[in-house]
C-alpha cells in the first residue's frame, strides 16, 4: 500500500502549524518548525493568492497526514461521516479521534500515531480484553484499551508514559497509568480536539 514517504515535518512547514508526528522531537528546539516557520521549496517564503478549492483540499490533506489514512480510508471515514446522524463534519472528527491507533496515542501508550500504528499491528493491546490489532478499529463508550500483559515491561511503553503529562490526556480518556488501561469515559466531540481543524472545509470539497 502506497505511504507518504517524505519528510513529515515539511508537512508543518507547508500547513504552517506543529502537527506532533515525532513525538520527543516536536517538543524540542530540533523541531523543523520553529527552525524555519515557512513552507519547504523554492517559492516556500512567497506568499501568493490561495483558491477556495486549494483551501479546502489543504485542509483534507493535513487532516489525512495527521491521522495517517491513505485516501480511499479517509474517503470511507467521511461517507460513514455523512451517513450518520448529527453534523457531518463533527462525526469525522469524533470517527478520526475514535480509531484504536489514534486512542492508543491519546491515551499515552505511544508518542505519535505513527507509533501507535505499530504497536496495535504488532498486538499490544487488548480492547475489552481481546486482542485488536486492526488500527482503524472504532471505539465505543465504556470500553477498556489494555497493554497486554507480556508488553507492560516495553521501554517504548514506559517511556511514552512518562511524556504524556507533557501532552494531557484527552477529556474522553480516562488513563490508569498503573495498569497501563484507559477507558473511554465518554465519546470525544469536537472540542476535545485542539489542533486547529477547519473539517467544514472537508465536508465542503466531498459535496463538490
Ligand atoms: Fe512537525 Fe516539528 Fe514535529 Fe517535525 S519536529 S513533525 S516540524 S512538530
Amino acid at each position: 500500500m502506497a505511504r507518504y514517504i517524505d519528510s513529515v515535518c515539511k508537512i508543518c512547514r507547508r500547513e504552517g502549524m506543529k502537527l506532533f508526528f515525532k513525538a520527543e522531537r516536536c517538543y524540542t528546539d530540533k523541531c523543523a518548525f520553529e527552525r524555519r516557520s515557512y513552507a519547504p521549496g523554492q517559492h516556500g517564503q512567497a506568499r501568493g493568492k490561495v483558491s477556495e478549492y486549494a483551501l479546502q483540499l489543504r485542509e483534507k490533506q493535513k487532516i489525512k497526514r495527521v491521522y495517517g489514512l491513505m485516501e480511499s480510508q479517509f474517503k470511507n471515514t467521511f461517507k460513514d461521516a455523512d451517513r450518520s446522524k448529527g453534523i457531518t463534519g463533527e462525526n469525522l472528527v469524533s470517527f478520526l479521534e475514535r480509531r484504536l491507533d489514534n486512542a492508543v496515542h491519546r491515551a499515552g501508550f505511544a508518542g505519535s500515531r505513527k507509533e501507535a500504528r505499530m504497536l496495535v499491528t504488532q498486538g499490544y493491546f487488548r480492547v475489552n480484553g481481546r486482542k485488536v490489532d486492526i488500527p482503524s478499529f472504532r471505539l465505543r463508550a465504556n470500553d477498556t484499551i489494555e497493554v497486554a500483559a507480556k508488553k507492560k515491561k516495553d521501554e517504548k511503553i514506559i517511556g511514552s508514559l512518562k511524556a504524556v503529562e507533557r501532552r494531557g490526556v484527552p477529556g474522553w480518556l480516562i488513563l490508569d497509568r498503573d495498569n497501563m488501561k484507559a477507558t473511554v469515559s465518554r465519546l470525544p466531540v469536537r472540542d476535545d480536539v485542539t489542533l486547529p481543524m477547519h473539517e467544514q472545509l472537508i465536508v465542503e470539497l466531498y459535496s463538490k
